[in-house]
């Protein structure tokens, strides 16, 4: 039986781990934090239970969809029953102006009509514009690599939409999805987002919203998944070096941080690029591969949480323009809030540099009468509690130009594969992204074992 190695306990080397072993191969899933999960994490505040970053997924998220089955997780993961957003705005008289975008029953690009033909913040002729991007966009193809140079806000505009239709409606998608200023996202990734979850299948948008804390849903799940399944979980146990070993160098030396070392047939490397740079081996991608990841950079998404001494609102989220509260959502029954009347709501902010080093104290005083703007009710409420959670990291910036940098699974070196978000899966850096690359990475090495002649 080949012995493996999956450096990294997020989605991608949770997916991974659980393919490999399923296949019989056995697996040590080494992971340098005290929980598996990566970015999609929980932590305790004195009782309340904090995501550090709100997560949602698509109905179109198929592969992510088929690990919380495995997991056991899709009755924890609801999806909505359709497509079903309200958009706040402040309003001149302080009251706040609301829009909901429903999709209907019709079958896909047509089920969003009817609610963007009422969008009421969006003139008419604004309204009627739409269209043609929406048209447009079935004929770019996201894997062109031309494509992938191009910045969306400047294929927008060319498409016909202006400032207020690119901030009030098409940003309220991309920023989210791509974690990036909507008009600097690279055309092929937002395209991949506009495709598949506007265009295609009329479920294909329908947003799931997790019922229990991050850590419990993936982490938690995962490591007894893992462990039925006979992986071995090693937390707390940081890889600091792969080393082929000497010989015909047909098996890697995974060193730890803690001393020690680990032997194994074949490695799956899913951590983050830039843990990832330091410990390719020598020789094991094309020159200059490994130093061009520097080049995806990084992009923030700040959390803003904020409890409330009585309900400010019953929507279980929202989304926001003309306001800086981008998305907002009802944390109280996830978090555990053990404070009878009490609200937990936590804003989600995306490419978020300029609040990334903003300390909490000058959030508290943009944030809190921001929201008091879009909930009335919020203006006559206390507020018992305010914190910050901020992921400097969250993903990488899918800027023009990200994707000819994103490296496939296999390397040239058989028997070590990649694996993570960041990763050449065509998806934007998500959960489902992470999932796909687990998953295309287990089908790689076993392909490449078998060329070895190690024994599955
Ligand atoms: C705040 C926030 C909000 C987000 N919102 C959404 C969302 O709404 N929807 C969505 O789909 N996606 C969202 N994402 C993105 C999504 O979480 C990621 O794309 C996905 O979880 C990445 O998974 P991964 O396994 O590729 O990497 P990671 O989750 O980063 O996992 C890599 C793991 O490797 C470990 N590691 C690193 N170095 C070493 C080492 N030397 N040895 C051992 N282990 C190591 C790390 O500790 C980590 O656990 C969000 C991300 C953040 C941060």
């Amino acid at each position: 039986m080949s012995r493996v190695a999956v450096i990294g306990g997020g989605l991608a080397g949770i997916t991974a781990a659980i393919a490999l072993a399923e296949s019989g191969a056995d697996v040590t899933l080494l992971e340098a934090r005290p929980r598996l999960g990566g970015a999609t994490c929980s932590f305790n505040r004195d009782g309340l239970i904090v995501d550090t970053g709100q997560h949602v997924f698509l109905g179109c998220c198929s592969a992510y969809r088929g690990l919380l089955a495995k997991l056991g997780m899709t009755e924890h993961a609801p999806l909505q029953r359709r497509f079903d957003v309200t958009v706040l705005a402040p309003g001149a008289n302080g009251q706040p102006r609301r829009a909901r975008l429903r999709r209907t029953a019709l079958p896909g690009p047509l089920h969003m009509l009817p609610a963007l033909g009422r969008y009421p913040f969006l003139s008419r002729a604004e309204r009627v514009s739409v269209s043609r991007p929406a048209l447009a966009m079935r004929r770019v193809d996201p894997a062109d690599p031309a494509v992938d140079q191009q910045r969306f806000g400047d294929w927008l505009a060319a498409h016909g939409q202006g400032e207020r239709a690119r901030r009030a409606l098409w940003d309220l998608f991309s920023v989210s999805a791509l974690n990036i200023a909507g008009d600097d996202a690279s055309l092929s990734l937002a395209a991949t987002v506009v495709k598949t979850g506007l265009l295609g299948k009329n479920n294909a948008a329908d947003i799931g919203v997790a019922a229990l804390p991050l850590g419990e849903l993936h982490g938690d799940a995962g490591a007894t998944l893992l462990a039925k399944l006979g992986a071995q979980v090693l937390l707390a146990t940081k890889v600091t070096g792969i080393e082929p070993e000497p010989g015909d160098g047909s098996r890697f030396r995974i060193c730890l941080a803690q001393g020690g070392e680990m032997i194994a047939d074949a490695v799956v490397l899913a951590v983050p690029h830039e843990k990832a740079a330091p410990l390719i081996p020598p020789d094991t991608l094309p020159d200059g591969t490994v130093a061009s990841w520097a080049g995806l950079g990084a992009s923030p998404i700040v959390n803003v949480h904020v409890i409330y001494d009585r309900p400010v609102t019953d929507l279980p989220f929202a989304a926001a323009i003309d306001s800086p509260v981008q998305w907002v959502f009802d944390r109280t029954r996830i978090s555990g809030l053990g404070r009878p009347g009490q609200q937990y709501l936590a804003i989600s902010l995306s490419a978020a540099d300029e609040y990334a080093d903003v300390p909490a104290a000058r959030l508290r005083e943009q944030f809190v009468p921001a929201l008091a703007e879009l909930f009335p009710a919020a203006r006559d409420a206390q507020v018992t509690e305010f914190f910050v959670t901020r992921e400097r990291r969250a993903t990488f910036r899918q800027a023009p130009g990200s994707g000819a940098l994103r490296p496939g699974t296999a390397t040239r070196r058989p028997g070590l594969v990649l694996a993570g978000a960041w990763t050449d899966t065509g998806w934007p850096d998500t959960m489902e992204g992470a999932v796909r690359s687990g998953l295309a990475e287990a089908i790689e090495l076993k392909a490449s074992l078998s060329t070895i002649g190690v024994p599955k």
